[in-house]
């Protein structure tokens, strides 16, 4: 998906096609059964119980349209920070060959670094960040508004409809005024099924944004403290404190996102701070992380296929499967010889990113693989390998990365190491 997919082009995709399609159908659905149920052209209370629910779902789709139009703000290319030295506290991204400002990152499916980036959103096929946070936060709390409505309105009429006859046959005409046809009848569940889903998912996703909010932390963000609390967990000892720089309190937070014109604030490159922190507080800690990451990597080499499936119960056995990890995270799929470097580590799985073959990195179409690259995969399909001068020195360390450039070379290297009988495996 390119970032440069700009207006209306980005509707083409199933996620904003289905959710419009959901709001419109609720929307229909509400509308025919409220003209039976309860008339607009009765009373003035009628009318306005109509006015209100079509404010609702105007608020939504147009907050809805605004959210995927509006986008997150994305990061120019090439982008450095306006003094030179201050590259050295933000990490480099390669795609966009440009320093990634605080509180950016690079979302795969959009392809380019994000502004406060809080998650990529397949419903707005965009990202949620700095500059639609508002409005995508505005269209959840709309649309569960709306479906509320809509769900009394359609569970009343549809009590109505089913009880015309006793209506009727007891002296109460006037209460049977819901006619079901067979088409209305059916849309008319497939409406309360709707509503009443859209109100449950998107009430979490809603309580989600809002702690974000009232925070002033995005998801990502919440992982890069999580991890810095854990850093000074492992080392007591260490004298660098860590503060999390954005958290102004809760009234400062909101105004962040929630202002008077209900638009983005500043530029999305320098931020508001606590006191005690800088603008580059986060990324310090987010270099540092990396740092550790790097040293901790250990590249393994699979030897036998990986389904990427959940619970791999036929390819794996049951040991695997009642040790799989409690985490939403991605399988990802193995051919013998692939090269993963691992970072994480369980008793029956590992947590990897798959070195791309030389033919993946050259972009040559058959051999391009579906699925993801980094993710969770069973520990017994994979051997670890040593690199020989650790090797020889016995220390068992081994923090070298084979230079990406230089894949061919090191898959040879690999097929040497095996020979040699470097391989251990580790089960
Ligand atoms: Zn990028
Ligand atoms: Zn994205």
């Amino acid at each position: 998906m390119s970032a440069e997919l700009s207006g209306f082009r980005r509707f083409l995709h199933w996620g904003p096609i289905t959710a419009l399609s959901i709001i419109k159908c609720i929307t229909l659905t509400t509308l025919y059964m409220n003209s039976m149920w309860w008339p607009p052209n009765e009373s003035f209370a009628a009318f306005a119980h109509q006015a209100l629910f079509l404010l609702l779902s105007t608020l939504a789709t147009f907050n809805y349209v605004m959210a995927t139009l509006t986008g997150p703000g994305l990061m120019p290319k090439q982008w450095q920070p306006k003094d030179p030295k201050d590259t050295q506290f933000l990490q480099y991204c390669k795609k966009c060959e440009g320093y990634k400002a605080p509180r950016s990152h690079h979302c795969r499916k959009c392809d380019r670094c994000v502004k406060k980036m809080d998650h990529h959103c397949p419903w707005i096929n965009h990202c949620v960040g700095w500059a639609n946070h508002a409005y995508f936060t505005f269209f959840l709390l709309f649309s569960i508004l709306g479906s509320l409505h809509g769900t009394v309105v359609l569970c009343c009429s549809f009590w109505r409809g089913i009880y015309r006859y006793y209506y009727l046959t007891h002296g109460l005409a006037h209460l049977a005024s819901v006619q079901f046809t067979l088409t209305s009848i059916i849309m008319c569940i497939l409406g309360m099924g709707l509503s009443i889903g859209v109100v449950i998912g998107l009430s979490m996703l809603l309580y989600i944004q809002m702690k974000t909010i009232v925070t002033n932390q995005t998801g990502i963000e919440i992982w890069i403290v999580e991890k810095a609390i854990y850093r000074r967990y492992r080392n007591p000892d260490s004298d660098d404190d860590f503060l999390y720089p954005y958290n102004l309190g809760w009234r400062d937070n909101l105004r962040q996102v929630f202002n008077d014109e209900c638009q983005k604030r500043g530029e999305g490159i320098e931020w508001p701070v606590a006191e005690g922190c800088d603008q580059y507080t986060l990324t310090r800690e987010q270099l540092a992380q990396k740092e550790e990451k790097r040293a901790r990597t250990r590249t393994y080499k699979c030897i036998r296929p990986v389904t990427g499936r959940w619970l791999p119960l036929f390819s794996q056995g049951w040991r695997v499967c009642v040790g799989a990890p409690c985490s939403d995270e991605p399988r990802i799929h193995l051919r013998p010889d692939d090269i993963i470097r691992v970072t994480r580590f369980r008793s029956h799985w590992l947590f990897g990113e798959r070195v791309p073959s030389e033919q993946e990195i050259r972009g040559e179409k058959k051999h391009q693989r579906k699925g993801h690259i980094r993710g969770w995969f069973p520990r017994q399909a994979a051997v670890e390998l040593i690199e020989p001068e650790q090797d020889s020195s016995g220390d068992g360390s081994h923090d070298e990365n084979p230079p990406a450039q230089n894949i061919n070379g090191y898959h040879r290297h690999l097929k040497q190491q095996q020979r040699n009988g470097h391989a251990k495996k580790y089960m």
